[in-house]
């Protein structure tokens, strides 16, 4: 990764010093994590609505409602390939004694043919072709006797059998997709089939992403001794990707004053700026002061949780969000689940922003910090309507291997000095499948 250089003027305002309307608590005391959600949520400003192609469309936030405009299907066609008759004129059919009729013409799906069924005759019919006037029921070629150029019925079908209705999908004038969904592969099919090109969509909100550390190195870089590889970045851009935001990690920033003045300069056109590392009370630790000199409204440095206590939230204005993310690797993860996608989906409007949760049992006993709400890396080891976790490993806060091995965050309140074996705890889900049995439905492997 490149290291940061300034990008042109950026625009940063001047030095206003610490925002003189917050209370000495909300500048230096360690607020709960509900208070630093709240004020996170409250300085999200919504992103604004673009055009985008539908083929382009998946994973991004709808703007605007959709409603048909015009009944899907729009006309009513056959579900089967078979017979397109009038049940009146089979009325008397049995196993033992079918009714015979003659066939007429056959047709095909696509066919423009506005056909009437004569009364007392059928017309073959293939899946999707429009059923002809005066028809009222479809029956299967599996179901039929053929003969000659008879077709034979051996049942009564119910009426409207294997036809399908005009607007049985989706009525015209009817929404069928809400302001603030996430699109998914079949909505963008829907999308199509109401013959949508383009679509509105919310715009992504452009991240921009820095690592400070002065051991920092870039991937492909051979580490000496001391060193690590910002893996921070790769992480949060992944993240930020998968939110359904723009990620554009800027490189590696000193842990100079200077360094760090120019790095954000460089980052002043985003949306969100994340830096990691630099925020805690070490001597190098220059992010929370320099995001002061240059005239961000710093809203809180530390939360009462574990991992990832020294976040430090600012805004410029109500143009940009920034996270000073704690350097240590789980505590960053931890800190944008929490606090930076659900600022990212706020501002693409979404509905759901939050991780989601589930009750969970305890599966050993674990202790946890007694001041803080700590978020326990866990697994499932047991699946059933409640699953039992237990933990992924060793929970310092430099362990990534535990994140990534882990399924949920089991929640640890304050004043709670350990998690009791078989006791029931919320936990956050990191992964869809987190609360389900990961059985194949089908009894296959
Ligand atoms: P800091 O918050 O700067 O004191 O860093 C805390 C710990 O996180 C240190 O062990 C750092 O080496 C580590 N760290 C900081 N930034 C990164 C990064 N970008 N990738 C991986 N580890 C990091
Ligand atoms: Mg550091």
């Amino acid at each position: 990764m490149p290291a940061v250089h300034a990008r042109g003027q950026a625009e940063i305002p001047t030095k206003q010093g610490l925002d003189r309307s917050l209370s000495s608590r909300e500048r230096g005391a360690v607020i709960p994590i509900c208070e630093a959600i709240d004020m996170v949520l409250g300085a999200v400003e919504p992103m604004a609505a673009e055009t985008v192609p539908i083929a382009e469309a998946s994973g991004r936030t709808l703007a605007l409602a959709v409603a048909a405009d015009f009944d899907v299907p729009a006309f009513a066609n056959s579900q089967m390939d078979g017979f397109a008759l009038r049940t009146a004129d089979i009325a008397q059919a049995s196993d033992a004694a079918p009714v015979f009729l003659p066939l007429g013409e056959t047709l095909g799906a696509g066919s423009m043919n506005e056909a009437t069924l004569p009364p007392g005759t059928v017309f073959g019919i293939m899946t999707g072709a429009a059923m002809p006037e005066g028809a009222d029921a479809v029956v299967p070629i599996e179901d039929v006797v053929e003969r000659g150029s008879e077709v034979g019925f051996r049942a009564l079908p119910k009426l409207g059998a294997f036809v399908r209705l005009a607007g049985e999908d989706m009525r015209s004038g009817e929404e069928v997709l809400g302001a603030g969904h996430l699109l998914r592969p079949a909505d963008i099919g829907l999308l199509a089939s109401l013959g949508h090109a383009e679509v509105r969509c919310q715009r992504r909100p452009r991240v921009a992403i820095l690592g400070t550390g002065n051991e920092l190195v870039a991937l492909g870089t051979p580490l000496r001794r001391g060193q690590i590889h910002d893996s921070n970045a790769y992480t949060l851009a992944a993240a930020v990707q998968a939110v359904g935001a723009e990620a554009h990690p800027l490189g590696i920033v000193r842990d100079t004053r200077e360094d760090l003045v120019r790095a954000f300069a460089s980052a002043a056109e985003f949306d969100f700026v994340l830096s990691t590392g630099g925020v805690s009370v070490g001597q190098f630790d220059y992010v929370k002061e320099v995001m002061d000199q240059i005239g961000l409204v710093r809203r809180f440095w530390r939360v009462a949780q574990k991992p990832g206590k020294p976040l430090t939230f600012a805004v410029r204005g109500r143009e940009a969000l920034y996270f000073g993310l704690p350097g240590n690797p789980v505590s960053a993860m931890v800190c944008f689940e929490l606090y930076v996608a659900p600022a990212l989906r706020r501002a693409l409007r979404q509905q759901a922003v939050h991780l989601p949760s589930a009750l969970v049992e305890v599966g050993e006993t674990i202790p946890t910090s007694t001041v803080m709400t700590e978020l326990v890396r866990c697994r499932i080891a047991t699946h059933g309507p409640v699953p039992s976790v237990v933990r992924t490993g060793t929970q310092s806060s430099g362990a990534l291997r535990s994140l990534s091995l882990a399924e949920c965050l089991v929640i640890s309140p304050p004043g709670c000095e350990r998690l009791k074996a078989g006791s029931e705890a919320q936990a956050l889900l990191l992964r869809a499948t987190g609360a389900c049995v990961p059985t194949h439905p089908f009894g296959t492997a």
